[in-house]
């Protein structure tokens, strides 16, 4: 019997109607078109302060995929959370916003949130995305080593800063910290950052952890490289590893612009990718952590059994398990259940700011073929057992 199966254990925390409510919910993001209209409308609705909105978004999605409007709402799912053994990661979730007070302000609330979460083992992980720092246009410059002018010097140097200033201050206080991957055409310039913060922070233990998408090419390539270059320079390397979430957008670019497509070319090569990583990971258990960011159950699978087969123990500090909130809880409290190092994403922010990332989680959700239907089958199955009894 596949192991991932005990509904039970997944949905212990929801009631009849929480569980009736996400039915209907998965089953809305189920239809493309539903999908399509529904995050058109809701972007347009959020966009002009239409009042309304809020009520409905918080008693739905929201409630669904996100902790809560601020760090002491979402509070209530960390502790609850916390008593089935799952760690919780605050992922303050402002997205497409490009200005240099964002830019400030998000940073301050990544520091805050290490200093609300020090010694509070619920929160085992900081994490932030590269473009909450800084503009995606002058990453790219950045990767490319664009000749930058005196004024993007200037920019890019308040980048690098906000960076420094979160990674020490975990380093400061021994919390961990992730930094997502995103967009191809920027992820070099985060790359090299990311390393000169493991170089500076990552010496006697993994602070700082980059994340790596398996569906693009040459990232088994780009670990082994890194891995040379921390030996050389004597750092320990932290790894999230998980598939990719920009497929569609990277695609549609490389086919405007003419270049190669930097995405695997099908699924299943992605999920070959994905696995030759966490061999990658778990054969370097000295010099490199994993995280394994997925709702993928073989790769999940897989890791345990890799685990295994080493003779770690389920808790072993160098590997860990993640999922978003409000997905795949079949896997994260089986997990927990048995001791392993689960812990869930948990966006939370101001229900405007919070759209872009849920309308993103709907559409990925929609695209991505398996998942709704996934989550769909676990309640019915789980709603028919609880009639049953
Ligand atoms: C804790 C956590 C953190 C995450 N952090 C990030 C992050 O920092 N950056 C980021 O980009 N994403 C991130 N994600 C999202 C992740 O990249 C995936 O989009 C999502 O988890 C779905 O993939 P999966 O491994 O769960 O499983 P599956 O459902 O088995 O795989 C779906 C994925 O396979 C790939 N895929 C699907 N069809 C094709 C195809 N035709 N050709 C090639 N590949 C295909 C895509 O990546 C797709 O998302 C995170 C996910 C989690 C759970």
């Amino acid at each position: 019997m596949p192991i991932f199966n005990d509904t039970q254990v997944a949905f212990a925390d929801k009631t009849d109607a929480q569980l009736k409510k996400a039915y209907w919910m998965f089953k809305m993001i189920e239809q493309p078109a539903l999908t399509n209209l529904g995050t058109s409308v809701l972007n347009f609705s959020v966009h002009h302060n239409f009042p309304f909105v809020n009520g409905i978004v918080k008693n739905t999605l929201f409630e669904q995929f996100v902790g809560g409007e601020t760090r002491e709402e979402s509070m209530k799912a960390v502790q609850q959370l916390f008593r089935r053994g799952v760690g919780s990661i605050f992922d303050y979730s402002i997205e497409g916003k490009e200005d240099e007070a964002t830019f400030d302000a998000v940073c301050q609330e990544i520091k805050d949130i290490i200093k609300f979460s020090v010694g509070n083992a619920a929160i085992p992980f900081i994490v932030f995305k590269p473009t909450a720092f800084g503009r995606i246009d002058l990453y790219e410059a950045v990767g490319k080593n664009i000749e930058l002018t005196s004024s993007q010097k200037e920019e890019w140097a308040r980048v690098v800063k906000r960076f420094d200033e979160v990674c020490k201050l975990c380093h400061e206080n021994s919390k961990k910290v992730m930094i997502d991957a995103e967009e191809t055409w920027m992820q070099d310039a985060a790359d090299q950052l990311c390393e000169q913060m493991m170089e500076k922070y990552n010496q006697e233990t993994p602070i700082v952890w980059n994340t790596i998408q398996m569906y693009r090419t040459g990232r088994l390539e780009y670990m082994e490289e890194h891995l040379h270059r921390a030996k050389e320079k004597n750092y320990f390397i932290g790894y999230k590893i998980v598939r990719g979430a920009y497929m569609e957008k990277e695609r549609a670019r490389a086919a405007e612009k003419g270049y190669q497509d930097p995405i695997q070319p099908n699924k299943d090569a992605s999920d070959k990718n994905y696995n030759a990583g966490i061999d990658f990971i778990m054969n370097h258990l000295d010099k490199v952590s994993g995280f394994f960011g997925t709702h993928n159950e073989t790769s999940s699978e897989l890791v345990m059994d890799k685990m295994r087969a080493k003779f770690l123990e389920n808790n072993d500090p160098h590997i860990y398990f993640g999922q978003l909130y409000g997905m795949s809880d079949n896997i994260t409290f089986y997990l927990s259940d048995k001791g392993y190092n689960a812990t869930k994403y948990l966006p939370y922010g101001p229900v405007k700011d919070v759209v872009p990332y849920l309308t993103r989680r709907a559409r990925e959700n929609t695209s991505v073929a398996g998942q709704t239907g996934r989550e769909l089958g676990l309640i019915q199955k789980e709603l028919d057992r609880r009639k049953r009894k």
